[in-house]
This record gives C-alpha cells, structure tokens and sequence, in this order.
C-alpha cells in the first residue's frame, strides 16, 4: 500500500522547464505516485500532468489547488522509464512535461477523444500490367492521357488511393474510368489499412544452426551483466538478426523478461519484422506510425499489462510501457532516423543505453557500418565490441568496383543514358536481367533533375521560402521544394533575365527510371523514393514484388540501402556517389561511407555471388576507397583522425542552438544575444572546458520563410555540456523572446544544415 500523499510536483506538457506543486486530497492519495497521471486545473482548462515527485518541498502559507482526478491505478511510467523520461529532459535540455507526453500515447495524455476511425477508401489497382514498351506503344497508342495515368499509378507501387490520385496528383476520374473499362484498372473498396502488419501472412520460422561466430556472439550477450552494453560489429549478411532471436529466446522466453527491438523505419524492414513475429508469435506487439490513435492505445495496454513482452518498432518504441526489460535490441544503430526532429530531440539509441541501465538489463547495438560515437566507446571499453567478420554460409562480401567518371569517352557522353550508365555497369546490368537475377541501383536524390539554371545569367530556380534549390518532378510535371513541399510550374523562361534557354541539370530518380525503361524495355523496373511511397504500405508492396521476382531492377534512394536480403540479388550499382559526399556537414563522410557500405551489403547474399559498381569523381577520397575494400575499421580510423582539428564528435561533445524568425535582422540579434549570454558563463566561471562558435547563419540559411542562424557548442565532457545548457534554457525560455522567434537546442545534433 503506497503512503498517502498531501502533495506532488507535476510536470505540464508545456514548453517550460519547471514543475508545479499541486495539493491531493484524501480520495486520491492512493493513486498518486511518481510517474502517475493526474488531471490538473491550468487556467480554467483540464490538463493531464504527470507526477514527478511524491514529496515536495511546501511553501509556509501558500495555497496550493487540488488535482482534479487521479485516472492511473497503476502509474503510467514505471519508475526505470520515469528515471529514463528525466534523463532526457536534462540530457536534451527538454521541458520534463514534453518528455513525458512524448513517451506516452497521445489519447493518454491530451484531453482529446479518441479520433474516428478511418472510414473506407476506394483504391486504384494496376490489374493488368504491361511489361514492355512495346506493348504500351501499342496499347495506349490514341490515349497518352490513360498512359499517363497507368505509368504514375505504376511508378507509386501499383496501389493508390483514389482520393490521393485525384485531390493530390490532379488525375482526372474519367482518364481512370476509361482504365477501368479497358480492364487495365481495377477499383476496390478498402474497408480500413489497419494494422497492415496484422495482417501479412507470418512466415514460417525457420530454426537455423547458428556459425560459431554467432555462437560466441549468443553466448557472450546472454550472460551479459547488468546495464552492459555490446556493440555487435557485423558485415552485411552476417546474420546480425539470427543472434537477436536467439538472445531474445535466452532472456525472453526462458528467464521470463521482456525486450524492445528497435529498427530504424518498419515499413522499410518488413523482412525484419516478419522474422521476429515468426519466431515469437503473439508475444510480439509491433508499433508502427500507421497505427490509429485507438490502436496504439490497445497496443500500449497490452504491452503494459504484460500481454506482449516483446515490442519491435522505430525510435518511440524505447518508451514501451513493459516491465522487467532484459534486452534493448538497436538493430542498424548508425541510422540517423533514431533522432527525433522536434523537442525533445533525442537519440533513440543513446535512451536505449540509459534505459537498459534503469531497468537493469543489457542494450545491444548492432551495424556493419557502427556510428563513430559507438565505435569509440567500444574503444574505450566503454561498449563491448562483438564482431560477426564473415556472412554466413560461407558468402564472400561482393566484390566492389570502381568506376571513375572523369575518365569517360566523351563520344558516348551524348547519349543521355550512357551520360548516367557507364559500360562496365551497363554491361553487367544487360547480363544480370538475361540471367533472371535482380539489380538495385542507388541514386540518393529523389525527382526528374537536381535543379533548372538559366543559360544566359546561371540563375539557379530556388524554393522562395527556403534558401535552396528547386528539384524538377516528371510525374507530377513541377518544380518541387524538398524541404518546404513548395511547388510551381517548371518555367520555360528566366525569371531573372528573361533568357529562353532553360537546363535541367542533375539527376533523379524518376530521370533515372526514365532511362532504364526506354533504354531497356523488357526490364521490369520498380523505383523506391518518397514519392513512390506517399501511400501507405507502399514500401512493403514494392519489396514483396521484389521477394516474389517480378521486379528485375529496384531503383531506389537510401530507402533501398537499409537490411533488404534478397539471395538474387546479384548486382549493385551507385549510380553517383558522390551525391551527399561535398555536403557541408561533418558527418557528410560518414553518411556517404554508410551508404555505400551498406546498399553494397545488398549484393550476393544467395550462393550466385555479387558484384558492385561504385560511379564517382572522387575515387580517392577514403570513403569511397574503403567502400571498396569493405574495410569499416580503415574508415574509422581515418574518420577519428579528421574529427580531431577541428574536433567534432566523437572528439568532443557537440550542442547546436539555432534561432530561427521571419526578420533576419532580430534572428541575428537574437543568436548575438544568446552567443554573448554563453560567453559570459564561461568568462565567469561557470562552466569550464566548453567553447562557442558563432554565431553564424546556418548552412541553409532559410526554411519555411524562416531565416536560421545558430551558435555552436563544443564541450570536452558531456557534463559540462549539460550544466551550460541548463542554464541557457532556464534564461532562454524554448519559445523566447518575441513571438515570431523560436530559439532550438539540439544536442548531439546528427546533422548542422
Ligand atoms: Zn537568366
Ligand atoms: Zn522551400
């Protein structure tokens, strides 16, 4: 029986830092404990807090209001997750009450009803697919409209809703009513998408022998101690998710515990998923962002009440309400998709450790391509490094070719397919699909062209909100903003000079498709890229075609780079590495190096073997060169050495604080103010070891009609860090200043565009 409480301390969710005292009264006494909710009165509305502490400090004399209702009977945060929620408010110098609402599901902490649910939906389906060109010639010889239609409605997966069709692309009903009659479109009612998971057939588990080197990974994870953790360095196709299983089958099934599987995005590893609900049946509770908001409450009740006890999902699956959690699996742990964008911006992977050390169970981390940040822990000592150095059954790694792409005939340079296939790809390309294996090529940026430019003046079309250029897009014709989704009509003269002779420069996907479908006609190519996969569980249907082979070339931006396994997969190519390789980041590098690395892996996992071609201008630089060589541990240490002068993490511990508003003179004045205010900590005394840089205008300096400037902080220790951040967020309220300026702090920031 817990004690009876005269008053607790609750956090709000809002964007303040500190916690209000509120009186409970003897009906509620006994359901109020750290990590209870309770509904509070704030300002005449109802607000549902959650309970920080059971004993604050009073104040002689003051009056405090009673809390209105106390709904938990048992806490909704356990207290290894409450200790892990105040982690990151201090960590991530976040508001306590925002943590909590983050970890939490929203019916539980809004004072909202539950939404509708989602009523039917008609759903255009490709029923009658055309493989060749020829046979589109000839088919949609008099109707280039329907072609039109058809080939969208091919390129988005071959299932679209048709509400997405007409409201979004601007598709007219009567070019699809003519589809239909012709037979080549059929239109089905959906009842709902619910639980799309729920509903994929389970395959059967297969029960594999574990290598030897699976064996010692096994043995050494399950008897791992208290708040271990392992670091499990394995190459491409070295059966990182078999060792999960059996770990998972140790501590879950024979000790009685529970575990959180954390992946990077679920509709991209449907293969993954699939594999641990095989293995563990009902046990397994999936958290997808498909979910409705009924669902993910029925989900969480499950897994609270002990139902489920191992939930596999993306990066707010740390926060699964289970209890007596043995393992936190961070499966594809570099993947920069474990950071949250918006407060509070933590790193799934750094609260995975934090909170296997709460709950007093073991995280691993596992990748072929380990962070920096985990590989110098695990050199250090800090992590235990476990390595998986060969695939199994024997596979060798893909043999990695070199294309260099200054060294070209210019002769064949004015083919426009031959400007993006250089021979040795195109070559291997034609014998892969004569053969009947599979192709994934990679290109990392998403539409027709990079950007249009005016011949006559070389003015560049840029987004006008934001400080960066437009992407041309075929299907849908437009020019397209990807980080606003601002979008207009590709001009066909300058807008600055009034020139004629606008270029499309760069390339995309789509151009890329373009030239594999006219070049190669009998080829049956899927391509995957945001826009392909606007609706849901568009990904999971391409990567099905792709598993049941009728996909001969998988096109794709780093979508395709993350733990496909396809045995006939037999050929790679990076269509142009050097995308992503200049940007003005420090992690540009490593990102360039993970790709590489990783859509690589995807090559010759099935007894055929694989080869892989890399096209760049850059063959030397030492990303590209240790790509070749499958060497991670020459990358790194390379990598470490740069990120010494200037020093970048995992040198030093970084804090990006960015001001944002729509005046560039006040964001400016404001990022002076905050960079001055930071000065004069460390001029006192107050904090020591830790460096400002800035301010400065932000890579990109202006997004959404918002200018950004931002001051960097470099700390040697991670508690210096945080002390500094906590007194500039207690001085700097998060929305501080005027209404129209927004000041952000993004600790560990994954990326400083
Ligand atoms: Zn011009
Ligand atoms: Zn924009």
């Amino acid at each position: 029986m817990p004690n009876a409480r005269s008053a607790v301390a609750v956090a709000l969710p809002v964007p303040l830092y500190g916690t209000y005292t509120y009186r409970v009264e003897e009906k509620h006494a006994t359901r109020v404990e750290p990590g209870s909710r309770v509904v509070v009165p704030v300002r005449g509305r109802r607000m549902v807090g959650v309970v920080t502490d059971a004993e604050p400090r009073l104040e002689e004399g003051r009056q405090y209001r009673a809390i209105l209702e106390a709904p938990d009977e048992q806490p909704s945060l356990t207290a290894p997750l409450l200790a892990t929620c105040q982690w990151i408010a201090r960590h991530y110098a976040a508001p306590p009450g925002l943590v909590f609402r983050a970890a939490l599901p929203s019916l539980l902490t809004g004072p909202g009803k539950p939404a509708p649910e989602p009523k039917s939906r008609r759903i255009a389906n490709i029923a009658n697919p055309l493989a060749t060109l020829v046979e589109r010639d000839a088919v949609f010889k008099r109707s280039p409209k329907q072609r039109e239609v058809f080939e969208l409605l091919e390129s988005l997966g071959g299932r679209v809703p048709v509400e997405h069709l007409e409201t979004q692309l601007g598709v007219s009903s009567s070019v699809m009513t003519s589809l239909v009659k012709r037979g080549f479109l059929s239109i089905e009612r959906e009842a709902t998408m619910r639980d799309a998971f729920g509903r994929r057939p389970r395959a059967p588990h297969v029960t594999l022998e574990p290598t030897p080197a699976q064996r010692a990974a096994i043995d050494a994870l399950s008897a791992g101690e208290p708040g271990a953790v392992f670091l499990l360095h394995g190459v491409t196709g070295s059966g990182k998710t078999l060792v999960y299983i059996e770990v998972l089958r140790r501590l879950v099934i024979e000790q009685g515990r529970s575990a959180i599987v954390l992946v990077p995005e679920i509709a991209l590893t449907p293969q993954t998923v699939d594999r641990f609900r095989a293995a563990f049946g009902n046990s397994v509770a999936v958290l997808h962002s498909a979910l409705s908001d009924g669902e993910r409450l029925d989900a969480w009740r499950a897994i609270r009440s002990g139902e489920r006890r191992i939930v596999v999902g993306a990066r707010s699956a740390v926060f699964a309400p289970l209890s007596n959690v043995g393992v936190i699996i961070v499966d594809e742990e570099h993947e920069s998709s474990y950071k949250q964008g918006e407060t509070p911006r933590y790193h799934a992977r750094d609260v995975a450790v934090m909170r296997a050390k709460a709950e007093g169970g073991i995280a691993i981390l596992g990748s072929a391509t380990p962070s920096l940040e985990s590989w110098s822990y695990a050199q250090r000592e800090s992590y235990k490094l476990l390595s998986l150095p060969d695939r199994v059954g024997g596979g060798a790694l893909p043999r990695v070719q070199v294309v260099d792409l200054r060294e070209r005939n210019p002769a064949t340079l004015a083919d426009p397919y031959r400007r993006v296939f250089s021979e040795p790809l195109d070559r291997a390309l034609r014998t892969t699909i004569e053969r009947g294996e599979q192709a994934i090529l990679l290109l990392n940026r998403r539409g027709f062209a990079a950007f249009v430019q005016c011949n006559a003046c070389g003015d560049v079309v840029a987004c006008p909100n934001c400080s960066i250029s437009l992407t041309v897009h075929r299907t849908p014709e437009r020019l397209t903003c990807h980080y606003c989704g601002h979008a207009e009509e590709i001009r066909v003269k300058c807008a600055r000079c009034n020139g004629p002779t606008i270029k499309e420069r760069g390339l995309g996907t789509q151009q890329v498709e373009r030239l594999l479908i006219e070049t190669l006609p009998s080829a049956r190519v899927a391509r995957m890229d945001v826009d392909t996969t606007s609706a849901r569980w568009a990904h999971a249907d391409i990567l099905d075609r792709v598993a049941r082979k009728e996909v001969d070339v998988l096109l794709g931006t780093q979508m395709i780079a993350k733990g496909l396994d396809f045995p006939n997969v037999t050929l790679v190519g990076v269509i142009d590495a050097d995308v992503g390789l200049n940007l003005p980041d420090f992690r540009s590098g490593e990102r360039a190096f993970q790709l590489m690395a990783q859509v690589a892996g995807r090559a010759g996992r099935g007894p055929k073997g694989g080869l892989v071609f890399i096209q760049t201008r850059v063959p030397g630089h030492h990303a590209v060169r240790a790509a070749v060589e499958h060497d991670y541990r020459s990358f790194v240490s390379k990598e470490l050495m740069d990120r010494e002068f200037p020093a970048y993490p995992p040198t030093v511990r970084l804090a990006n604080v960015v001001f944002s508003g729509t005046e560039e003179a006040e964001t400016m004045g404001a990022a002076e103010r905050g960079a001055t205010y930071l000065n004069k900590l460390i001029a006192k005394g107050r904090v020591e070891g830790v460096h400002v840089i800035g301010p400065a205008p932000c890579a990109i300096e202006r997004i959404k009609s918002r200018w950004r400037w931002h001051v960097l902080l470099r700390a040697r220790r991670s508690s210096e860090l945080t002390r500094v951040l906590s007194y500039f967020s207690t001085h700097h309220s998060p929305e501080g200043g005027t209404a129209n300026l927004r000041v952000v702090i993004d600790r560990d920031p994954v990326s400083l565009l």
